[in-house]
């Protein structure tokens, strides 16, 4: 080893899922949103002055932070927005897990969270989810530098009610407690509600997932004033101009319309509960999922067979080889005909396999 190479510092990276690239790609292993950003994104970005892009953009983020403290009722120096969840995340574990403790989050879960730990050198414990695969609120009772789990989880998909998340908060006042919402718009009730009784209490959420915009990254945090000064003393302190002008402006775009939002989260609802029925009419077995995707595992096939078979049809699902997960896929919810495209495939492969009644 040369001498230099003894500094670099080692990490084991989180693996984002593939983004094959292909006509007929079928792709639900990312939990993007099948349908297009509201079309006022359209709009925005079809008028956008390009002479813009000389200067920097708004380091403060107003018009995109304004626009969703007023969506969300809060003031605006509640409201903390980043290059996606992923980077409003990395500066909360960076601003708020300074303690020798650990910091707790369930063991099947957001698998970034352990990458950052890591990366920042961060104390932490993986907290076993039960054989259900329920976060069980009791397990968090104890000493901790900090909780942080996504609501509902990924990838179970399992929705915590609102009383759980409150009682979890409130066991752990001594901690910044992180709640997750990427996926809490396809059926969860937020903790936003709880933000006026507990200071300590982190919400984060994104656009990359109900609002249909992976690609801008947009993610924000809203929490007591305390936690998001916090939050942009770290973000001065790495790179003031995260967010770009396309996304702070687009971002805002899409905060507008509220029917199309609705709209289209109502069809992806739709379409998770008949792929539900499907499913279990196909022998799979899953968690109930309240989000835009869904964990199954087949009775009779091992799940890295699905996927494999899947895969050379064109049909990208998330396979994860890690404990508790070997056999289960987790598939995003597409469009009706993605959806029957899928169950197609799946049917015809679990009869030739034998695996299926053929009737
Ligand atoms: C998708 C996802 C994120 C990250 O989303 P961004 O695209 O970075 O906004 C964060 N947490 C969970 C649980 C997710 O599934």
């Amino acid at each position: 080893m040369k001498k230099w190479e003894v500094n670099i510092r080692r990490v084991v990276p989180y693996v984002p899922g593939e983004q094959p690239k292909g006509e007929k790609i079928l792709k639900l292993n990312t939990n993007e949103n099948p349908y297009p950003p509201a079309p006022g994104v359209r709009r925005a970005l079809q008028e956008m002055d390009y002479g813009r892009f000389r200067k920097y953009p708004d380091p403060a983020a107003e018009e995109l932070v304004n626009c969703l403290a007023d969506y969300h009722h809060v003031e605006r120096n509640r409201v903390f927005v980043g290059v996606g969840s992923d980077d409003v995340l990395a500066m909360a574990f960076l601003s708020f897990f300074n303690s020798e403790k650990p910091l707790l989050f369930p063991d099947v879960s957001y698998s970034f969270y352990k990458v950052w730990a890591e990366l920042f050198g961060i104390p932490y414990e993986a907290v076993p989810l039960d054989e259900t695969f329920r976060i069980r609120p009791r397990d968090y009772d104890r000493e901790n530098g900090g909780v942080i789990f996504p609501n509902p989880n990924a990838p179970t998909g399992l929705l915590l009610g609102l009383e759980q998340v409150e009682d979890m908060v409130r066991h752990n006042q001594d901690s910044v407690v992180i709640v997750d919402e990427a996926y809490i718009d396809f059926g969860g009730r937020s903790a936003l509600e709880l933000l006026g009784r507990y200071e300590n209490l982190l919400v984060v959420r994104t656009f990359s997932k109900a609002r249909s915009m992976a690609g801008m990254r947009i993610g924000f945090a809203i929490g007591s004033r305390e936690l998001i000064r916090a939050l942009h003393d770290v973000k001065y302190s790495f790179n003031s101009y995260t967010m770009n002008m396309p996304s702070l402006a687009l971002g805002a775009e899409s905060v507008k319309d509220e029917a199309y939002f609705r709209k289209t989260i109502g069809k992806i609802v739709d379409t998770r509960e008949k792929a539900k029925k499907r499913f279990g009419s196909l022998g799979f077995s899953f968690p109930d999922s309240m989000a835009n995707f869904i964990l199954v595992k087949h009775e009779k096939v091992p799940a890295e067979e699905l996927f494999e078979a899947l895969q050379k049809e064109g049909i990208y699902v998330r396979y994860f080889k890690q404990p508790r997960l070997e056999n289960y896929l987790r598939i995003t919810i597409g469009t009706d005909e993605e959806m029957e495209r899928l169950f197609a495939f799946l049917e015809d492969y679990l009869k030739e396999h034998g695996a299926v009644q053929a009737w």
